[in-house]
């Protein structure tokens, strides 16, 4: 089995890698909708049985301290993952589903370069999370939740 993209960068930063850590990495790796913990778990143990949520706890921080993965927290206190992306991106949270929606916008961009710098500061990053609920979803059951 090839080498996943997550497992790589660990060993270019000269992580060890345990097989549960490659398993871990994989998931990851495959995963392209921000999955939190425990959802990495469910994933993982499919492929081996033997990794526990302890371990799979452990193995994202030290991810996320290598800067291998980002993670987020898009408001219901369960803090959610996805690999280091080469190109910034915001998100869009379906707040019923918890589906995250990607998205750039290069006037959003400009905007918040615009508001640094009449406040007199040149900007280096940001954070944006929209929060909504599906339009359609809402007009077909009026009652949900
Ligand atoms: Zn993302």
């Amino acid at each position: 089995m090839a080498i996943s993209r997550i497992e790589q960068l660990c060993v270019d930063k000269g992580m060890k890698m345990t097989d549960q850590r490659r398993v871990i990495a994989r998931v990851l790796s495959d995963a392209h909708d921000h999955p939190d913990v425990e959802e990495v778990h469910r994933r993982s143990v499919k492929i081996d049985p033997h990794i526990s949520i302890a371990t799979v706890y452990r193995t994202v921080r030290l991810f996320e301290e290598a800067s291998i993965i980002a993670k987020h927290d898009f408001g219901n206190g369960r803090s959610r993952y996805e690999e280091v992306p080469d190109e910034h991106h915001d998100h869009l949270i379906d707040i019923q589903s918890g589906r995250v929606v990607e998205f750039r916008s290069a006037e959003i961009e400009a905007l918040q370069e615009a508001i640094a710098r009449r406040h007199g500061f040149r900007l280096v990053g940001h954070r944006l999370e929209l929060y909504g609920v599906p339009v359609d979803d809402e007009a077909d059951k009026p009652e949900k939740r």
